[in-house]
């Protein structure tokens, strides 16, 4: 089961209240462990390159690296873009052989977002693409701060089914409380209006910025109808800390640490497909 589009198996996750991880990647040490963390545990999975990375001379040959393991792989894999930030960019991501594109308008005025969204999703459902966007605003966790302050930025579910109906679009993130990045203070998540757009919207919804979280915040998610998981700042503050250690042992050597750190990704993405119950479902 080779590079698939993630629709049916995000699809199937909705059916079955688990949810699917995507992981962003910046290199072939991180996409390893991914990889052999999805294999280990039969779990479906996305790879994806964030929008920031895809501006790197390495982007079209770090896309091509991981289509090819993909092609190689016993689970499915979808090669995804993270946070696309313009139509632009989302069509280089296709003609750099991605199976599925976010498109990120939530900071646009709502019209604004709902009209370049659609322009996506046209282009990129006329060649089999399937295509997310955000709604609301998943802020950064640094500028977290108290909960009835941030709730300006959470999804409204009156606009969220306008937006889906109106775009188009297959998978649909939405803000509840989360934010990208390291949190200033504890992330407080609104699970009823998590439950209250769930109900009014049939498509998998997705939650980013979830590095922070506790895992039974994880599991009230998933549970309360949470499809795909976006995790990156969690892995890469773990492997930082892991390689620190690992550069301290006697003849250090990069060898010793590029095993670590595909290691330590293996360990760390292994642990969140299992939190997310997606052991199994590939
Ligand atoms: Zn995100």
């Amino acid at each position: 089961m080779p590079l698939v589009h993630i629709g049916e198996a995000l699809a199937r996750a909705q059916q079955g209240r688990y949810a699917i991880p995507l992981y962003d990647t910046f290199d072939m040490h991180s996409t390893d462990g991914m990889f052999l963390a999805a294999e280990e545990k039969q779990a479906p999975v996305i790879v994806a390159i964030y929008e920031s990375a895809m501006d790197r001379p390495n982007a079209h040959a770090l896309a091509a690296y991981i289509r090819t393991r993909a092609e190689e792989a016993t689970v499915p894999v979808s090669l995804m873009l993270d946070h696309g930030t313009s139509f632009e960019q989302c069509m280089r991501a296709i003609s750099y052989g991605f199976t599925d594109v976010m498109y990120d308008g939530s900071k646009l005025p709502l019209e604004e977002n709902i009209q370049t969204t659609r322009t996506v999703v046209r282009a990129a459902h006329a060649v089999g693409i399937g295509v997310e966007a955000e709604l609301g605003l998943v802020g950064r966790g640094s500028d977290y701060e108290d909960h009835d302050v941030r709730r300006k930025g959470f999804t409204d579910p009156d606009d969220g089914e306008a937006f889906v109906a109106q775009t188009g679009v297959d998978f649909l993130a939405i803000a509840i409380g989360t934010a990208h990045g390291l949190y200033k203070g504890e992330p407080q998540l609104d699970l009823d209006l998590l439950r209250e757009i769930r109900s009014r919207v049939d498509l998998p919804l997705v939650l980013h910025g979830g590095s922070g979280c506790t895992d039974d915040q994880f599991r009230a998610v998933v549970e309360a109808g949470i499809s795909k998981v976006n995790v990156a700042t969690d892995l890469y503050a773990t492997t930082g800390r892991r390689l620190v250690k690992a550069a301290q042992a006697e003849n250090a050597a990069y060898f010793s640490l590029s095993r670590a750190a595909v290691e330590s990704f293996q360990e760390r993405c292994g642990f969140y497909i299992d939190l997310f119950g997606a052991s199994g479902k590939a």
